[in-house]
C-alpha cells in the first residue's frame, strides 16, 4: 500500500484528520478537488489582508475550542463581535433591536420533550397563535432560517432544540485576517509532517474492501492505494447521483448511510460581500448607525446585513438563508450584488449614496458548486440519529468526517468539522494499531 490513510477533501475536517494522522507517523495523502484548501471556508484574496471578505465561513460560533487553539498556535487570535442591532419596524424605519438568540432558543427547549418529532413549522405554530409567545416564536423562526439555513417546513424541531442547547450559542468571534490564514497554516503543518496534499484532484471512484481502498481521480493511471480512507465529502456531494457527477462507491454505500443521508439536508445560503469606498452608513441620519453591527429587514431580498464591528472597515456582508435563499436561486452574481447593494441602500434610506459609494461586490454560489452542493447541513424531521449514522466507519476501512457528521450540536460549523476530523483520525489510528 502507498498510504496508511487517504483523506478525501482538504476542508476543516480533512486537514484536521490529516494533521492528527501524520502526527502518528502514518503515511497520509490528502486528495482535494479544488485548487485551494479550506473548502467551504473561502476568503476573497484582496489587498485588505487584515479585514478580508469571507464568502463561506466567517464566524467562530460558541466556544470553538479547536479553532481558537489553531489560531493561538499560529500566533493570532479572534475578535469577539460587538455592536448594535437594528431592525426594520412595521412602517419601514430602522429601530434598535434587542431580540437575541438566547431568548429565541428558550422556545425550543420544549421541543426536546415532544413525544414525536415534528417540523419547526408545526412546532412554532403553537406559539405563533398566542400573543405572548409570538414575538419569540418569530425570532426563533428567523434564526432557523437565517442561522441554520433551514426550511422550517422540513427541519426537525427536536434536532434544532438539541443543536441549539448543546452546540453553538450566542457568542461569536471572527478570526483576525480571516479563515484562509488558519487553513494555509494547517496545510503547511501537514506537509511538514510528510503528508502529500494533492490539489485539483477530483475523486471519481472509491473502491474498497476490508483493509484496502483504491481512489481514482479522473484520468487513467490516477489511482492511489491505501489501507484506510477518511471521507470528508459534504453531505450534498455524497448524495449526488453518479450521472450528476457524484462520487462512485464500489461497493455502494450501505442502506444505513443512504437512510442517514436522506435525512440530512444541505441548506441554502446566499452571502454577498459589498465593498464601499467609505463606511458611509456610519454618517447616515446624523450618525445614528455609527455603532451598528447588524441590520435586519425581512421584507428585503437579503434579510440581514452586517458590518465588521468592532473593526471599522468599508465592508458590509448581505445574507439570506433557508427559503429566502432558495427564492434567489437562478439569479446571477451581478444581479445578486446589485440587489444586495440596493437593498442595503434602501434600508438606510440612502440608495443613491450606496450606489455612489459602491466599489466592488463578491458572491459564491454554494448550491451550484459541485464540491459543496449546498451551504451546510441541517436535519429533516425524524433525522435525529442521522449524523451519528453517517459518522459510523465501514468495516474498519472507510471512516467518515465533516460537519454533517458532528453529533455534539456543532453541525454546520468549522469547529464541528475540525472536531469530526480529529475524531475520525483517532478511529483510524486505533484500528490500524489493532490490525498490526
Ligand atoms: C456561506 C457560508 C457561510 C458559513 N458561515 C459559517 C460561519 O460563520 N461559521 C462557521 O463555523 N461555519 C460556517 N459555515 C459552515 C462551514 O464553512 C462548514 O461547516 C465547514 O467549513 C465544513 O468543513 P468540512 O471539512 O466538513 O467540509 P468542506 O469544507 O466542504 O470540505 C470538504 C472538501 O471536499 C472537497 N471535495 C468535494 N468533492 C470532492 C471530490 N469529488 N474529490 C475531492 N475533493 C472533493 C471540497 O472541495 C472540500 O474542500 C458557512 C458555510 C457557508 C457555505
Amino acid at each position: 500500500m502507498q498510504f496508511d490513510a487517504i483523506v478525501i477533501g482538504a476542508g476543516a475536517a480533512g486537514l484536521a484528520a490529516a494533521r492528527r494522522l501524520a502526527a502518528d507517523s502514518l503515511r497520509v495523502a490528502v486528495v482535494e478537488a479544488r485548487e485551494r484548501v479550506g473548502g467551504r471556508a473561502f476568503t476573497v484574496p484582496t489587498a485588505r489582508v487584515l479585514t478580508p471578505a469571507e464568502l463561506g465561513a466567517e464566524f467562530i460560533h460558541g466556544v470553538g475550542e479547536q479553532t481558537h487553539a489553531l489560531l493561538r498556535e499560529d500566533g493570532t487570535a479572534a475578535v469577539d463581535l460587538d455592536g448594535e442591532a437594528w431592525a426594520c419596524a412595521a412602517g419601514g424605519s430602522l429601530e434598535p433591536e434587542h431580540d437575541d438568540f438566547t431568548s429565541a432558543a428558550a422556545i425550543f427547549e420544549r421541543a426536546e420533550s415532544l413525544p414525536h418529532d415534528e417540523s419547526v413549522d408545526e412546532f412554532l405554530r403553537r406559539f405563533e397563535g398566542d400573543v405572548s409567545g409570538r414575538r419569540w416564536a418569530w425570532a426563533a423562526r428567523r434564526f432557523v432560517e437565517g442561522f441554520d439555513a433551514a426550511d422550517p417546513a422540513i427541519a426537525s424541531a427536536r434536532a434544532i432544540a438539541h443543536e441549539w442547547r448543546s452546540g453553538v450559542d450566542a457568542r461569536s468571534a471572527r478570526p483576525i485576517g480571516g479563515y484562509a490564514r488558519m487553513f494555509q497554516r494547517l496545510k503547511s503543518v501537514c506537509e511538514t509532517a510528510g503528508t502529500s496534499i494533492r490539489l485539483s484532484a477530483i475523486v471519481r471512484r472509491i473502491a474498497w474492501q476490508r483493509g484496502a481502498v483504491t481512489i481514482e481521480t479522473g484520468g487513467p493511471g490516477d489511482v492511489l492505494y491505501a489501507r484506510t480512507a477518511v471521507v470528508t465529502l459534504p453531505a450534498g456531494v455524497l448524495q449526488a447521483a453518479e450521472d450528476h457527477g457524484g462520487v462512485v462507491f464500489d461497493p455502494p454505500l450501505p442502506n444505513s448511510k443512504r437512510e442517514a443521508l436522506s435525512r440530512i439536508i444541505s441548506g441554502d445560503v446566499v452571502k454577498v460581500a459589498l465593498w464601499f469606498r467609505t463606511p458611509f452608513w456610519e454618517s447616515v441620519d446624523g450618525g445614528r448607525y455609527r455603532d451598528a453591527a447588524w441590520f435586519r429587514c425581512e421584507r428585503a431580498p437579503f434579510a440581514v446585513y452586517w458590518t465588521q464591528l468592532p473593526v471599522r472597515t468599508e465592508l458590509v456582508m448581505a445574507w439570506t438563508g433557508g427559503p429566502g435563499a432558495t427564492a434567489l436561486r437562478g439569479a446571477g452574481p451581478d444581479e445578486l450584488v446589485e440587489r444586495a447593494r440596493d437593498g442595503f441602500g434602501a434600508m438606510l434610506g440612502a440608495t443613491a449614496t450606496a450606489r455612489a459609494e459602491f466599489e466592488a461586490g463578491f458572491t459564491h454560489d454554494w448550491g451550484a458548486d459541485p464540491y459543496a452542493r449546498g451551504a451546510y447541513s441541517y436535519l429533516a424531521v425524524g433525522g435525529e440519529s442521522a449524523r451519528a449514522a453517517l459518522a459510523q466507519p465501514l468495516d474498519e476501512t472507510l471512516f467518515f468526517a465533516g460537519e454533517a457528521t458532528s453529533t455534539n450540536g456543532q453541525g454546520g460549523t468549522v469547529n464541528g468539522a475540525l472536531e469530526t476530523g480529529e475524531r475520525a483520525a483517532a478511529e483510524v489510528v486505533r484500528c490500524l494499531k489493532r490490525r498490526s
